[in-house]
């Protein structure tokens, strides 16, 4: 496969937007609504591991794998093969009418994966939204109660009950209201901002969810081991592992949303493994099908069971080419030691972002975990975050596709293929430090 697609490097050979790309940008604009943005104004064409290329031949080293998903990079082989196998025997019949195998053995894979020895059940859907609202749904059915809590600076989807699950409203649900009741935004652990060890911040959530929620009404609290659109906010130790225990000693549900950090991203399985935390329920998506739609639920047998027959479901949830390219991501979770291969990343770019951050000073902090890392932007003489899409723009302009990310959009995200080389990583990060120029 890789010989008929575009070199391993970086090219830029057009002005960005190149022609070609500038006259499908006009096209979008008559039938495409303004409401869906394109961050790097670039129709692509094609992509391999890290490196994607678009209309007008233009390389770039992709350090967003379209938000995290593209994990195992861009048209893995073992995807491709798997996916081109199940398309031409079986695309749909619908799990809930009658079942397939493939969608089994993801379950099973998810079993043997997520963090956990008891005995566990996984359901499958179309997107990491659709997985929150699911698993809030049986959270709630579980324990009979009302409220659902979150953190702030955390993020969970676009439809009307993860955008109100969402910290920010802009731009998610400015405007698109009235959004769901019975939600509580705690506050989290937030280390440069709070400086609050684990164990104090853990007091701080929990006096909150008893004082303003009412332990009796809550029933899940729903967090991410590592916030995604929040800026990649890592929490201090044993503030996880401490909510779990409160969550379990007053019979509320605990909910990993790994929907950004799971699937080998940060150099565990899942990101909650870094802080010994074990979730009763865990959400996938993003990475889980090398590309394809497909998102799950996956938790302790007892809560998932709670609901009843037909209780959950949905037309094209687990559809079966998904459900085979993750059995694809999913096995070479051992057999290419993803989890290596994220550590690998990380002992590379984490020194590269150092090493950045000792020559501009306006950034904070480098965090982060295998190929899960940012970087935060602060003024240093005034304490206030420094916003980072010029140079993300700037960035773009040279051949590299870096997010931003952060309440106050002020973090650059690492999220490269498992894929990328070392090379690609030095190349892309001597960009991204011309395009400081940019601020
Ligand atoms: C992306 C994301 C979601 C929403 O997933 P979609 O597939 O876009 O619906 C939920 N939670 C987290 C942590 C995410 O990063």
């Amino acid at each position: 496969m890789t010989d008929v697609l575009a070199p391993q490097s970086r090219s830029v050979t057009t002005p960005i937007p190149g022609p070609r790309s500038q006259e499908l940008l006009a096209r979008k604009a008559k039938v495409v609504p303004q409401g869906v943005p394109n961050q790097l104004p670039v129709f692509i064409a094609e992509a391999h591991d890290a490196i994607i290329t678009d209309v007008d031949g233009n390389r770039f080293i992709d350090l967003g794998c379209g938000i995290g998903v593209t994990t195992v990079g861009h048209t893995n082989d073992a995807v491709v093969a798997a996916v081109q196998e199940q398309v031409a025997r079986l695309t749909h019949s619908l799990f809930g009418t009658t079942p397939y195998e493939s969608y089994v053995r993801v379950a099973e894979l998810l079993a043997e994966l997520t963090p956990g020895d008891f005995e566990k059940r996984s359901f499958f859907v179309n997107s990491g939204s659709e997985a929150v609202e699911n698993g809030v749904k049986i959270a709630r059915r579980f324990t009979r109660r009302r409220a659902v809590a979150v953190l702030e600076h955390g993020y969970h989807g676009r439809t009307n009950l993860t955008m109100t699950m969402n910290f920010k409203p802009a731009p998610y649900a400015s405007g698109m209201g009235p959004l769901a009741s019975d939600i509580f935004h705690a506050p989290g652990s937030y280390p440069l901002r709070d400086g609050l060890d684990g164990a104090a911040a853990a007091k701080r959530t929990i006096w909150y969810l008893e004082k303003h929620v009412g332990v009796e009404d809550l029933a899940c609290l729903v967090v991410e081991p590592i916030q995604g659109e929040g800026g990649f906010i890592v929490p201090a130790d044993g503030y996880l592992p401490a909510m779990q225990e409160w969550c379990t000693a007053n019979g509320v549900v605990m909910i990993a949303d790994e929907v950004q950090s799971g699937v080998c991203r940060t150099g565990r399985t899942f990101a909650s493994e870094h802080f010994g935390w074990v979730p009763d329920l865990v959400l996938s998506a993003k990475g889980i099908a090398g590309g394809l739609p497909l998102a799950g639920v996956t938790g302790r047998a007892d809560i998932m069971d709670a609901v009843h027959t037909g209780g959950i479901g949905g037309t094209f949830g687990g559809n079966p080419v998904s459900c085979a390219a993750a059995v694809a991501v999913l096995e070479q979770v051992a057999s290419s030691d993803l989890n290596g291969k994220a550590q690998r990343i990380e002992t590379v770019l984490r020194p590269l972002l150092e090493e950045l951050a000792a020559k501009h000073d306006v950034i904070a902090e480098v965090r982060g975990h295998g190929a899960m890392l940012a970087i935060e932007l602060v003024d240093p003489a005034t304490g206030d975050p420094v916003p980072t899409a010029p140079i993300s723009r700037a960035a773009g302009e040279q051949g590299v596709l870096v997010l931003t990310a952060g309440t106050d959009y002020n973090v650059l995200r690492f999220l490269p293929s498992l894929a990328i080389t070392d090379e690609q990583l030095r190349d892309a990060v001597g960009v991204i430090d011309e395009a400081f120029a940019a601020l």
